[in-house]
């Protein structure tokens, strides 16, 4: 049925507008004089893609940045693994018409069956880079067999709500799964819940712990990383946890119900969102680690300081410049002693303290220092053999540095360069990283990577905290944290990826902020 939207006078270039048609969000976006008509929701996690950006004719999500074609509604970037419907639209007496009814996805193109297509495309790793990059094949119109390997007996699901909404108890809007065993089946995607102990280039060979070889055309190895753990006495005492996978997360959500201490070892992302989200949960949390602020490697001393207070007016105590010495207790964990001698109570530990890339059981290929894979500018690392994620050290497109990062997105638009790669494609991975970390509902926003800089310009109030922070090398934009600020934060990404050398001033002026 046709609805009356909106006044097609008012809409200008390159404007959108969110209108409620039949009990539906629908966005208005004008884009070279053309208006079209595509959900208004973001199916990652329910963003208003009206407070996004419009750009290019592309629609950016303010809250986890997500990209769709304002003309058909198809995804252009993660997180979201599904496109928003679009509707017929026209103009007519002056006011936009549209017609409501659903147009599917574009993964729900079922491929042709061809039975004559032997291929087989190896995916090891059934997380974020592994599942887009399944997706991806099919999309991408592949027929022969699809097999994504993960060890964990679930389907792909969304790993970044583990340590906000899984530990918190309260609800996220991610969808997770990604996507349901019907998606599988459909796509004829085979999931194979199974260890990998080795992948043989040279053979082409993948070996599973039960000593069966699947051979494959060409295999994308997204295996992730393997938590860290305590190397101090107690590590092993029941109530000690890492935070990885879903499991993980419900046994400290186990261990949680019965606790009334918690002891969080590490300040990084991870073991910062597990403290805000224990915190949230009405348990006593400590954190414990030994640098002076909270994040200080990845975003600096003032912005680190910033989250510290964040956590501390929520009750969390920080034991900063401090290094466990032990973890004790009688048959669980009930203390944990600083090597300052301060014994802090816990009947529950929970360790962030990074990962190491899981590619031991490669063969034949020398890792980096950090157990990384080098790949191409096509995240190639040997004929037939990608790598994508957490686990693959990638040239960062206009730098020139070869970075490894650990961010869901980027781990996403990995899986789906590899795969297109897979098939032929020769696509280089150009993307700007981007990665976000949630507390008490409060989203950093991060675009760019800087692992060392000059100067930090802040343009905002790190009390409140409402602010973008720009991290300078050599009079040059490396990088911009937001707290608070999800449209500009949107506009970075495709401003940034527009050019590698923006000057703060110019940055900021670009992103609406004065001029100083
Ligand atoms: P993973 O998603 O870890 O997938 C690896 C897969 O490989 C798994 O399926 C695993 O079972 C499988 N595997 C590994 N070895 C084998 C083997 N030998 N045999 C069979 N299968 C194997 N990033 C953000 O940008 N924002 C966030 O807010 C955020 N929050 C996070 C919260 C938590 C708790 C964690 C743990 C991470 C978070 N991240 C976040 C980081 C993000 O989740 C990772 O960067 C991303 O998952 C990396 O994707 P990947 O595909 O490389 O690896």
């Amino acid at each position: 049925m046709e609805h009356d939207t909106y006044a097609d006078a008012d809409l200008a270039e390159g404007g959108m507008r969110t209108v409620e048609v039949a009990g539906r969000k629908i966005l208005l976006a004008r884009v070279g004089g053309t208006c079209h008509a595509i959900g208004a929701t973001c199916p990652h996690a329910g963003g208003p893609l009206g407070d996004g950006v419009l750009r290019e004719g592309v629609v950016t999500c303010p809250w986890h940045k997500a990209a769709f074609r304002a003309a058909t509604g198809e995804r252009v970037e993660p997180p979201a693994v599904d496109d928003v419907p679009r509707f017929p639209v026209r103009v007519g007496g002056g006011r936009i018409l549209v017609t409501v009814t659903d147009k599917p996805g574009r993964v729900d193109a079922t491929p042709p069956t061809i039975d004559n297509d032997v291929r087989c495309m190896a995916i090891l790793g059934a997380g974020a880079a592994g599942a887009v990059a399944a997706q991806t094949l099919r999309e991408a119109g592949f027929t022969g067999r699809v097999v994504l390997i993960g060890r964990e007996d679930r389907l792909p699901y969304d790993r970044t709500v583990l340590s906000k909404y899984t530990l918190s108890g309260q609800k996220g809007g991610e969808k997770t799964p990604l996507q349901d065993a019907a998606f599988y089946t459909r796509h004829r995607i085979e999931r194979r819940v199974a260890e990998v102990t080795a992948l043989d280039p040279a053979a082409r060979t993948l070996t599973f712990a039960d000593g069966t070889h699947l051979a494959y055309d060409a295999a994308l190895i997204a295996t992730g990383g393997v938590p860290r753990t305590l190397q101090i006495p107690g590590h092993d005492l029941p109530g000690v946890h890492l935070l990885r996978t879903a499991g993980d997360a419900e046994a400290i959500v186990g261990m949680a119900a019965y606790a009334r201490h918690v002891v969080v070892v590490g300040a990084g992302y991870i073991g910062l969102e597990a403290a805000g989200s224990l915190r949230e949960r009405g348990l006593e949390v400590a954190v414990v680690a030994p640098q002076d602020a909270p994040l200080e490697r990845q975003l600096g001393p003032e912005v680190g300081s910033a989250f510290r207070r964040v956590h501390e007016r929520q009750g969390v105590v920080f034991h900063l410049g401090q290094e466990v010495a032990a973890i004790e207790g009688n048959g669980r964990v009930q203390s944990v002693r600083l090597k300052s001698g301060v014994v802090l109570p816990a009947d529950l530990v929970v360790a962030g303290l990074g990962i190491v890339p899981a590619t031991g059981l490669l063969r034949g290929i020398a890792c980096r220092k950090d157990q990384s894979l080098d790949v191409d500018a096509q995240l190639r690392v040997v004929d037939c053999l990608y790598a994508a994620g957490d686990i693959a050290a990638f040239p960062l497109y206009g730098h020139g540095d070869t970075i490894r990062v650990e961010h869901w997105r980027v781990a996403q638009q990995h899986g789906r360069v590899a795969a297109l790669n897979m098939l032929g494609q020769a696509m280089p991975y150009d993307a700007v990283p981007y990665f976000w970390t949630i507390h008490y509902r409060k989203r950093l926003d991060y675009v760019g990577h800087a692992e060392t800089w000059d100067e930090v310009v802040v343009d905002g109030n790190l009390e409140k905290p409402e602010f973008c922070a720009f991290y300078v090398q050599d009079n040059k934009v490396r990088a911009v944290a937001g707290w608070d600020r999800d449209r500009q934060m949107a506009a970075a990404i495709g401003l940034m990826s527009d050019r590698a050398d923006w000057s703060v001033a110019e940055l900021r002026q670009a992103l609406g902020q004065p001029v100083i």
